[in-house]
């Protein structure tokens, strides 16, 4: 891992987490409820009940920006809590109906937010399959980083990257961290090339 230099330690001190020389992670941790406190919480209608008896054991990672390729506007807050205007870009006619969500969502300064309660079920994965099981939403935590399948991550986001997946992975069974690429071959191409899995430390 890369050794954390002073930009990446602002950004661990904003989400309230310590960063050793060694470059160890502490856990964000996931309250009994589901929640990340530390996280900023903007609770989507876009959830609903997990089904009884599977395990959290799935992580699924995507990007996402609204508009495409534009980072630090509330394009995808307003998407995930059906408040998207469809006048306010070409784009966002297309897709201002989609009913869609997602656990958390780190932003390109490392921000950090939750918009629905990882024991509940939010809807991110579509239509889906991994290892022979279907509806991923069913069954996993959906990530989404501030980004596209054409540009590069921000350093501050793989750190709250993997302190999150520290926490999550404390809070439920997680087996497997993919990409929705993974779980939607053909259909989606997010993280995209440009997510470094190396830079995924955990
Ligand atoms: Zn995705």
């Amino acid at each position: 891992m890369v050794k954390p230099d002073s930009k990446l330690r602002l950004v661990a001190n904003f989400i309230g987490v310590s960063i050793s020389d060694g470059g160890f992670m502490q856990a964000i941790k996931v309250n009994a409820n589901g929640w990340v406190d530390i996280a900023r919480h903007i609770p989507s209608p876009n959830q609903d009940t997990r089904p009884d008896g599977q395990p959290i054991s799935l992580i699924v990672i995507h990007n996402i920006s609204l508009p495409p390729q534009q980072y630090g506007g509330n394009g995808v807050i307003q998407l995930f809590t059906n408040q998207l205007d469809p006048e306010a870009h070409p784009y966002y006619a297309e897709i201002y109906q989609l009913r869609v969500s997602s656990h958390f969502f780190i932003r390109r300064d490392g921000s950090l937010i939750q918009f629905v309660s990882c024991n509940q079920r939010a809807w991110h994965a579509g239509v889906s399959v991994w290892q022979g099981r279907e509806r991923c939403n069913d069954f996993s935590i959906g990530i989404e980083l501030e980004g596209s399948d054409f540009d590069t991550f921000e350093a501050s986001q793989y750190v709250v990257l993997n302190s999150l997946l520290v926490g999550l992975k404390q809070a439920y069974p997680i087996s497997d961290v993919v990409g929705h690429s993974d779980i939607a071959p053909g259909r989606k191409t997010d993280p995209g090339n440009f997510f470094d899995w190396s830079q995924v430390t955990i």
